[in-house]
């Protein structure tokens, strides 16, 4: 055994399918009588139904949640925080919404309770990533990590199938990259090997009925497994390449995860196969790399940065942006490298062939 050190994060978690039900007992708990609800203007319905779930202990809802938690947005749903007396957020959504109760936390320490209609992992973690004037800013704080995550699978079922594969894959990326990192421990590799295997079962099944309950739960708790890893350990290349792509070339989030991951674990994998060797295992390939690879291919996933809106003419730049700004990881950054990574990532072509 490896020497480490571990630090366990506080959440309560309650899993299963209804627990929508269940989010006012939650509520009563923590003796929180007038919550803000948070959704997308895409999930206001959502929201809606939550309001309803809650009943007077809602306060108000806030449906106007956007990618990369923009701090204008923050601005105006702390302002009807205020106006409603908000004493709460309880956050109905992906990412996005998540990244909106956690900004609100962050600045008046309301408590969250999170509600994942994604698996996107977000609700976790203590990490939130901000967007002001175009930059991205992410910082890891506790006063951001939600109190209690309420997982409700009956709200996963409407994940359009694009998203539920992307986004699936988005969680995949925590796992693998937390089997390698520097700080990983065996108990959160144990979490990460039994996420990527629950998603890497599920999503197949997903692909093909979208409406299966089992593989919906599988998938979700799969989610939780990856956002807890993420939440634990540090990241590497993979995570900084698709911070970069998004922060400096507005690519969309679980898709640009999607299209890297392969070809980042291929850059990684010269230098800790050992470590990624359970990956290949699940999917059953030669490597973890070509496992992931097929992996989308199979579940018709994206498979370019040409088709999700990166330009030919931004490669050279992204990869200088990458080489830029040094930070730890197992196979050394050279920015040549990188171009190459990119280049194969940009037409698609099997992972490492350009390295
Ligand atoms: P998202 O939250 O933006 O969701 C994408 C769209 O899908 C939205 O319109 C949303 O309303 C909709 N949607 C979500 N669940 C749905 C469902 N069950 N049915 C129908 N529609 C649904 O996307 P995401 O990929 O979940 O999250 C991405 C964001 O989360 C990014 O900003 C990313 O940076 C952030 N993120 C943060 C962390 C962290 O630890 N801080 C971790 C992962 C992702």
């Amino acid at each position: 055994m490896q020497p480490f050190v571990y630090e366990a994060l506080s959440q309560r978690v309650v899993f299963g399918f209804g627990t929508i039900a269940q989010v006012a007992d939650e509520l009563d708990r923590l003796g929180l009588s007038r919550a803000l609800v948070l959704s997308t203007p895409q999930q206001e319905d959502s929201a809606q139904a939550m309001a309803e779930a809650i009943g007077s202990r809602a306060a108000g809802i806030f449906a106007g949640a956007a990618m990369h938690t923009p701090v204008d947005v923050t601005e105006a749903a702390l302002a009807k925080a205020r106006e409603v007396n908000a004493d709460s957020v309880v956050s109905v959504g992906g990412g996005s919404t998540t990244g909106l109760g956690k900004a609100i936390a962050l600045r008046t320490d309301l408590p969250q309770i999170v509600v994942p209609t994604s698996y996107a992992g977000s609700e976790a973690t203590p990490i939130l990533g901000e967007t002001k004037d175009g930059l991205k800013t992410t910082q890891r704080s506790m006063k951001v990590l939600p109190e209690v995550i309420v997982y409700d699978v009956d709200l996963t079922m409407t994940l359009p199938a694009k998203m539920t594969v992307t986004s699936g894959l988005n969680a995949i990326a925590h796992s693998v990259e937390g089997l390698y990192t520097k700080d990983r421990n065996p108990i959160i590799s144990i979490i990460a090997e039994q996420g990527i295997a629950a998603l890497a079962r599920a999503l197949p099944v997903i692909h093909r009925d979208g409406s299966d309950r089992e593989a919906r739960s599988d998938a979700l708790f799969g989610a939780w497994a990856c956002g807890t890893v993420l939440g634990a350990v540090g990241m590497a290349l993979h995570h900084k390449i698709c911070h970069t792509l998004g922060g400096s070339f507005d690519l969309p989030h679980a898709e640009t995860h999607t299209v890297i991951l392969p070809h980042a674990t291929a850059y990684n994998e010269r230098a800790v196969a050992a470590d990624l060797a359970p990956v290949a295992k699940i999917f059953g390939a030669a490597s973890a790399a070509e496992g992931l690879w097929t992996f989308a291919r199979d579940l018709d996933a994206p498979m370019t940065l040409a088709e999700i809106g990166m330009k030919e003419e931004d490669l050279d730049r992204a990869a200088e942006i990458m080489a830029q700004n040094p930070y730890w990881n197992p196979q050394p950054l050279v920015q040549e490298e990188l171009r190459a990574l990119l280049d194969d990532a940009f037409y698609g072509r099997k992972p490492g062939s350009s390295l």
